[in-house]
């Protein structure tokens, strides 16, 4: 490719400037015969990217961490975590590498970052590898999520190496680049504060308080502030989740972000029907990260967070504590005062001032629904995009999805007196959402080298709102014959 094609990509090194206690310089493993699988030209364009450069054989080792621009060191970022409730003091980057960040079109700095490029110093057993179905699993979903107005990290292209993985089976490998606002984690700070290095610690907050929130800044204790930021911007996010059904499949503290986007899309999952015990991954035995533990968890994340910022927030432990156990506190009404607005939402009811009748009959119907939902096999998505049918003056569609018919007859009558906007149901009740069987089917397909249900799929959920004719097989539940999902973590 010509020079002024790649001046187009410069990557800064902020992290691994500022933070360089928590990057180890690190190069991508040369991938022997690369091939681009799907390269997102929309975000391209958002990162100021082009995407004909992209595609171009360099453009390509790029994506893969093979080629390096000029000023630029990759490196992999160190990071602790609870996983599964148990602490590693040391996990980091095994198989990533985080290229560098780009400035987008607005404005916006951006992590461009790796997964499966090889083995890192943090590598352990692990071969540093990644293969081609969770890479476009993590893609897709991440798309979608994106589209449906939830924070995510990105992805801008999955790369095909040329190299077979040993899993189960011997596996096509590829590379994931994914973008992120950053992939400061709660980990992170857990790493940080292990190493009792306090400047480390401050010099960390302080990045997070300028990258997410800078407003913090100007806080009486700006590491309070952040933290207070943290546990609010996180409550949001699992209330977004639950109200589309997502169940993340492994919360585990180094996959809980400081800015609030969704990360690490491993055994992850949308319920299809409305089962609040619900657990997709295979490695999740004791159902710690079922969909209705989300808030549960997110919650115990961040008090590990605060533990590990305790010292910033004043010198004397004992008085840092109080004021994190009040930002902590804050975390379950934050959380419910989003999933309730967001049901009512769902519901098309628009939000009624607090204390009111219609407020509190409002409430009352997100209540008595959840019964209904939870008495039988009723899959979620459908109900709400039925119910909008509903709001319009047919009932068929919702109640043949109930079991207990009086009590939804008797439901609906209330709901009708608060007359639902079913316009505004339809904004945000999706129509299409990646469904298991479909996402596995798509998936199987790419790894036998077909990528048309991959790309029909995910054109599908790019605009998850907005229903179009022909597409009837995508809104659909499982056959029965699909049996009960897992995803697994050998990704
Ligand atoms: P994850 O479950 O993807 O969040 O990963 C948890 C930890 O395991 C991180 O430190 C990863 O870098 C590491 N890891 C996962 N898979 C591999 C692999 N194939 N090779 C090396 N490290 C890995
Ligand atoms: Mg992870």
């Amino acid at each position: 490719m010509t020079a002024a094609a790649e001046s187009t990509v410069t990557l800064d090194g902020r992290f691994a400037r500022e933070l360089s206690e928590l990057a180890v310089p690190w190069q991508a493993e040369e991938a022997p015969q690369p091939k681009l699988l799907v390269l997102n030209e929309e975000l391209a364009g958002e990162l100021g990217l082009d995407a004909e450069y992209l595609r171009s054989t360099e453009g390509v080792r790029l994506l893969l961490g093979n080629h390096v621009p000029e000023g630029s060191t990759p490196v992999a970022q160190a990071y602790a975590g609870h996983q599964f409730g148990g602490y590693s003091p040391l996990l980091g980057d095994g198989r990533a590498l985080l290229l560098g960040e780009v400035t987008g079109t607005d404005g916006r700095l951006r992590d461009i970052h790796l997964k499966g490029s090889g083995r890192t110093p943090f590598a352990r057993a692990g071969d540093g590898r990644a293969v081609v179905g969770p890479m476009l699993r993590e893609y897709l979903v991440s798309e979608a999520m994106h589209a449906l107005g939830i924070p995510s990290t990105r992805s801008l292209a999955v790369v095909a190496t040329g190299r077979p993985v040993r899993r189960d089976t011997m596996l096509p490998g590829a590379v994931l680049t994914r973008v992120a606002s950053s992939h400061l984690r709660v980990g992170s700070f857990q790493y940080a504060r292990a190493t009792e290095n306090m400047d480390l610690l401050r010099r960390l907050a302080d990045h997070a308080i300028s990258r997410h929130y800078p407003e913090a800044a100007q806080a009486d204790n700006p590491y309070l502030a952040l933290f207070g930021r943290v546990v609010a911007t996180q409550a949001e996010l699992v209330a977004r989740w639950m109200l589309v059904g997502f169940i993340h499949g492994v919360m585990n503290t180094d996959n809980m972000t400081i800015s609030g986007e969704t990360i690490d899309y491993g055994p992850c999952a949308f319920m299809d029907a409305f089962n609040p015990a619900a657990v997709f991954s295979s490695i999740d035995v004791g159902g710690r990260y079922a969909y209705a533990n989300q808030p549960v968890i997110a919650e115990w994340n961040l008090a590990r967070l605060a533990e590990a910022m305790l010292p910033l927030f004043n010198e004397d432990q004992e008085q840092a504590v109080a004021p994190a156990v009040e930002a902590l506190g804050m975390f379950r009404r934050q959380y419910s005062d989003a999933w309730f607005a967001g049901m009512k939402t769902k519901l098309g009811l628009t939000e009624a001032p607090a204390g009111t009748t219609e407020a509190e009959e409002a409430s009352e119907l997100v209540d008595s629904l959840v019964a209904l939902l939870k008495d039988g096999p009723v899959d979620y998505t459908l109900f709400f995009r039925n119910l909008s049918h509903a709001a319009r003056g047919n009932n068929r569609p919702a109640r043949g999805m109930v079991l207990d018919l009086a009590g939804f007859d008797a439901w609906v009558e209330r709901w009708h007196d608060l007359k639902p906007d079913a316009d505004l149901m339809d904004r945000v009740n999706p129509a299409y959402i990646p469904r298991n069987h479909l996402v596995e089917e798509a998936l199987a397909a790419a790894t036998e080298g077909d990528l048309d249900p991959f790309t029909r799929l995910l054109e599908v959920v790019r605009a998850p709102f907005d229903e179009r004719p022909g597409l009837e097989r995508y809104t659909e539940g499982a056959s029965e014959d699909f049996g009960s999902y897992q995803t697994f973590c050998g990704t």
